[in-house]
């Protein structure tokens, strides 16, 4: 019998497949350099182990409130009134398993059939995925001028009777650029006006250089939370490295809320009591280690612009924020899939190809981890790419001869 054809057209996530490629070469003890994963290095924050911990060996360890628990979501409502100056009560806050699950949740609390999700590009490789997989239509938006900033003009003219929302994603994965105010002023303005649902992916709000700032959409609405067409995803992942614990919410309208805790309750129950305790410790707790991770990843983003300045036809669109860069590499490659790859291959550097953020050409560049592997990193794609480079290096002991694109 034939599997479903939808879920059967869902491709892989490129990061996943790309980052098991690189897991095998490790293993096999090749020194792979990782600029492809979306993960800070830091250990996770002390108040989240504790918090963690401590709920674990209390051996109460049980279903918690479909929604999250009463505890978590009140720091995810004070967090939201530091963070975005907007108080929302607690119905207006779903615990969700990552940021990730929030989205597919939203998309899935929204979309009939056919409805169209605008998208701007370059865009994180899981909107267009997930808002198939609801049924709804992804359209994309993408920059005429080659920036990543699309205009408002741009954006307005992809909308059309069919319109159910758009995704806003700043700063963004996978350039790291931040909207201009006057872009999000606009599209909320539009949006309220409208009856468009504007949701605001905000995990990286925090990562952000040189003192720009990422103005939240609700700075620009006058509306309660309960009218507005506003939805804020966020989550513990990017800002406090706390991949592993898959802890994300949702702030929306109470409406909208209640639909998703429903679904919730029909698919997943609730996220893990353990990681909602360690997720309240991190928000609870000491906001200095994401000021240390924005201080690191915002000098890793100059190493980077500084190495990358040695390549004479490579063109970096300086990162405001989060730990993504998306140079161009049309000079060497139009295939950005056949350069990551090769550049996996030849020079054990693992990146994500532009293609899957709806970049041909380009290359996403994580600098979220160690400074050395960046300078490291570089180096060996020049090496790799540079055909005046020597024939053959060494990494360590292994020798690495150089082959053609
Ligand atoms: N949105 C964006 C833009 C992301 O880059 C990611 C993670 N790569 C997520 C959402 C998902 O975050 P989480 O790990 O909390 O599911």
């Amino acid at each position: 019998m034939s599997l479903s054809q939808l879920a059967r057209s869902i491709v892989e996530s490129p990061t996943v497949s790309l980052n098991e490629e690189a897991r095998l070469l490790r293993e096999r003890g090749e020194p792979v350099i990782h600029l492809g994963i979306g993960e800070p290095k830091n250990k996770t924050p002390f108040q989240a182990i504790l918090a963690g911990a401590a709920r674990l060996t209390s051996g109460d360890v049980k279903y918690t409130p479909v929604e999250g628990t009463p505890s978590l979501r009140k720091a995810i409502i004070r967090y939201t009134e530091e963070n975005y100056d907007r108080l929302v009560a607690p119905e207006n806050v779903i615990v969700t398993i990552g940021a990730k699950n929030a989205i597919w949740m939203v998309l899935f609390t929204l979309l009939n059939p056919g409805d169209e999700v605008i998208i701007l590009a370059p865009y994180w490789v899981s909107y267009p995925e997930m808002v198939r997989m609801c049924q709804g239509v992804p359209v994309i938006v993408t920059p005429e001028d080659g920036t990543f900033v699309p205009r408002f003009e741009e954006i307005e003219r992809a909308v059309s009777s069919s319109t159910k929302a758009i995704i806003v994603n700043s700063p963004n994965n996978p350039s790291g650029a931040i909207y201009p105010p006057e872009l999000i002023a606009q599209l909320v303005d539009f949006c309220e006006r409208r009856g468009i649902y504007y949701i605001a992916d905000d995990i990286y709000h925090k990562l952000v250089f040189d003192g720009k700032r990422a103005v939240p959409a609700y700075s620009f609405t006058q509306k309660d939370v309960n009218a507005s067409h506003i939805i804020v995803i966020n989550g513990v992942a990017k800002l406090y490295g706390m991949t592993g614990f898959r802890i994300g919410w949702a702030v929306a309208s109470r409406e909208i809320i209640e639909i998703m805790r429903r679904v919730q309750s029909q698919t997943v129950t609730t996220p893990a009591a353990i990681l909602q305790a360690a997720a309240e410790g991190a928000l609870n707790g000491m906001q200095s280690v994401v000021e240390a991770l924005r201080l690191h990843v915002q000098n890793n983003r100059d190493v980077l612009l500084q190495e990358l300045k040695t390549f004479q036809d490579v063109r970096c669109i300086r990162p405001e924020g989060t730990f993504y860069a998306l140079p161009d590499f049309r000079a060497y490659s139009q295939d950005s899939m056949a350069l990551a790859r090769f550049l996996l291959q030849k020079a054990l550097v693992v990146t994500v190809p532009g293609r899957e953020f709806g970049m041909e050409g380009h290359l996403r560049i994580s600098y979220a981890g160690e400074t050395k592997d960046v300078v490291e990193g570089i180096a060996r794609i020049r090496w790799a790419l540079d055909p005046t480079s020597p024939n053959e290096i060494y990494i360590g002991d292994r020798r690495m001869v150089r082959d053609w694109l």
